[in-house]
């Protein structure tokens, strides 16, 4: 178990009014969430938190509001609606925080319970962690409650503030989220292969560098292959995108690996474009052979067979980044070969950061994998090896 702090298992939260801080920050369009799988991921602990006879204040921001007051369009009440329609409970949205409204709206809550505040960055000071908003939060409730993985990363006021002043405990869902991203460093079953894409070096190098201290395989690919092209002393990469000052970095993690015993897979073969458009002409070059009017966009086929010859043999896989430009349908193939050979093996899978995921949604392979993170910066600090500040300020276990 890589989990050790206290869950909502953990306390006896019959007849207490728990204060919850989840991660409703959900797509909206007119009002409507169009993407509901925040809410859905918050409704285990939302659920047994009622069965246990809690009454539930949930909070949580959406958005980026400016932080002075009220904006119509970045309220929670779709996602209170939401809630209430996926689970068949009765929720009553509150429209306001931090004020005499909200108060009484928690004062008044009852075993059972559920009530949702609104946008707790509505207000300015929230996300500077002031301790007079984490004071006003925590006197609301008996028990507070952290289940918003995916802000589990930010000291703000409604993540780490009511734990100062209230018992503290993990839900579920965020006991899941960071077992699973943690255990993979703790404990892999072998052969562990960890699968590294997307655009730069630069924004990977704390997730390459923790991978390759608990991998025993690294497939590199997408746009952050070619600067470790030039760490291996290939002449050009052409017109592909290159982050010359990431080209030393990248060498010692090339050096880091062998020592470790790391195997690092890079690319052998590419699919090359004249231009960055989905109208380009593209063709396969070898790694070594990139023209110099061209850019890299994708892996090419002797490459997506190597890694998904890789993924097969593995007992554990985790992949974050992907292999090409997948946005454009004719460089979407290396990392949909690749996300297939996840999806057709018996490995454990865990997939983490937001546009692997959109990857994956778009191939329809979601229900194939073991585990999809529900938090992009969350779930990559933890696999830079990171502690996250909502986590560390929980009861330990
Ligand atoms: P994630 O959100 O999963 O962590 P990143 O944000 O690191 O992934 O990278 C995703 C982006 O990388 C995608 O928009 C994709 O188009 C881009 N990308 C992948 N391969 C290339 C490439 N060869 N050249 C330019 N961009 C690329
Ligand atoms: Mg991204």
């Amino acid at each position: 178990m890589a989990f050790t702090k206290k869950t909502v298992r953990d306390i006896d939260v019959k007849g207490k009014k728990v204060l919850m801080r989840v991660d409703f920050n959900v797509p909206l369009k007119d009002g409507v969430v169009t993407d509901d799988t925040r809410v859905r991921a918050a409704i285990p602990t939302i659920q047994y938190l009622k069965e246990q006879g809690a009454g539930i204040i949930l909070m949580s921001h959406l958005g980026r509001p400016k932080g002075d007051g009220p904006e119509p369009e970045l309220s929670l009440k779709p996602a209170a609606d939401k809630l209430a329609e996926l689970t068949g409970f009765d929720v009553k949205f509150v429209a306001d925080t931090y004020g005499d409204e909200a108060a009484a709206a928690c004062a008044a809550v009852k075993p059972g319970d559920i009530i949702v505040l609104e946008n707790v960055r509505f207000l300015k000071a929230e996300k500077k962690n002031d301790p007079e908003v984490a004071k006003k939060l925590a006197s609301y409730a008996d028990i507070f409650v952290l289940d918003a993985f995916g802000t589990a990363h930010r000291a703000q006021g409604s993540v780490v503030g009511p734990a100062a002043y209230l018992p503290a405990v993990a839900g579920f869902l965020l006991e899941k989220e960071v077992d699973t991203l943690t255990s993979i460093f703790a404990d892999p079953e072998r052969p562990f292969v960890a699968i590294v894409g997307g655009s730069k070096v630069s924004s990977k190098i704390g997730v390459l560098d923790h991978l390759i201290d608990s991998a025993d395989t690294l497939i590199i690919g997408g746009g952050m292959a070619y600067t470790f092209f030039l760490a291996k002393g290939y002449k050009t990469v052409g017109t592909s995108l290159k982050e010359l000052d990431w080209v030393e970095p990248a060498a010692k993690m090339l050096e880091k690996a062998e020592a470790k015993g790391c195997k690092i897979l890079l690319p052998i073969d590419n699919v090359v474009a004249d231009h960055f458009g989905e109208d380009a002409t593209g063709e396969i070059v070898a790694s070594d052979a990139i023209p110099e009017d061209r850019m890299g966009m994708d892996i090419g086929p002797k490459t997506i067979e190597l890694y998904c010859d890789a993924v097969k043999a593995a007992k554990t896989v985790f992949w974050n980044g992907p292999m090409g430009v997948f946005e454009m349908d004719q460089f979407a193939k290396g990392t949909e070969a690749v996300a297939r050979a996840i999806a057709d093996s018996e490995c454990t899978s865990i997939i983490g950061g937001g546009d692997s995921v959109a990857a994956i949604n778009k191939f329809n392979l979601a229900d194939k994998m073991s585990w999809i993170s529900t938090g992009g910066g969350a779930s990559m600090e933890l696999v830079e090896g990171k502690a996250l500040p909502g986590v560390e300020a929980l009861l330990d276990a």
